[in-house]
């Protein structure tokens, strides 16, 4: 399996770096989790965005999914049309906002019919989605709307954990158990005044505990910004994590199976 990161700040782009964005790779399939505000650009040096498996989206914060605005638009109109409607996975009620969406954006003739290059559906949380050579699982997270974590499977390679927005009350690590990457937001920090019972981020810390207890061989620390030195919390993290941890930064990517690579820079 191979991750490949198209962003990894927090709410808002930092410098030269996108939101929440994850390219999966798995045999054949190509599986993008969330694709927030700048990630599309870095889709671009990876994939071929026309041809994408699926797209799934953790919840409906505009940091994960505002470049689907984006990319509706390059599949519109590109000159390289896409053969046909990508399949897009939104988490429950994001076939409501899409059509608040389409209605806000377009006239009325049109807003039906405004986001047909993508084939919109609801997944499950409480199923298991499979996408080509991926099976998807999700867990609910603490944060301050709905939001699931995604667990990735090909049933051959380590799984892949991605903790989407949470706090730290989630107690994620049993759904991430025994997943060989871990993806984990270290989005606020250590002094925070958050009651911790609905505290909806993790501190750098906190993601390395997580990491920790689930037995994860790798970690990505991602949902960072830049103004709280994400080099100060890579340290952090590492000292807590005692593992291999790299900062979630765009073009990074990890590639497993029976050991571990890790490069950056697009293909
Ligand atoms: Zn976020």
């Amino acid at each position: 399996m191979e991750l490949t990161v198209l962003g990894g700040s927090a709410a808002g782009p930092n410098p030269g770096q996108g939101c929440s964005g994850y390219l999966v790779h798995s045999g054949q399939t190509r599986v993008v989790l969330d694709l927030g505000p700048g990630t599309l650009p870095e889709l671009r040096k990876h994939a071929n965005f026309r041809t994408l498996d699926g797209i799934v989206v953790s919840h409906l914060h505009v940091d994960h999914w505002l470049d689907l605005l984006a990319l509706r638009f390059a599949l519109t109109y590109n000159p390289v049309p896409p053969p046909g409607p990508i399949p897009l996975w939104l988490p429950p009620g994001g076939c409501t906002l899409l059509n608040r969406l389409a209605g806000a954006i377009a006239d009325s003739a049109q807003a039906s019919a405004y986001f047909s290059v993508l084939d919109v559906r609801e997944f499950d949380p409480a199923g298991e989605l499979s996408i080509g050579d991926l099976r998807l699982r999700f867990q609910s997270t603490v944060h301050y709307v709905p939001c699931w974590a995604i667990r990735v499977s090909n049933g051959r390679d380590g799984d892949l954990f991605y903790t989407a927005d949470t706090g730290p009350a989630a107690d994620l690590a049993d759904f991430a158990l025994d997943s060989s990457v871990v993806v984990a937001e270290g989005t606020v920090q250590i002094d925070s005044k958050e009651d911790i019972s609905t505290r909806g981020h993790l501190t750098p810390e906190e993601a390395a505990l997580l990491a920790r207890r689930a037995n994860a061989e790798f970690l990505v620390l991602s949902h960072l910004w830049a103004e709280n030195n994400p080099f100060a919390a890579l340290a952090a993290c590492q000292e807590a994590f005692g593992g291999s941890v790299e900062l979630g930064v765009p073009g990074l990517t990890i590639r497993w199976g029976q050991t571990i690579e890790r490069q950056i820079g697009g293909c």
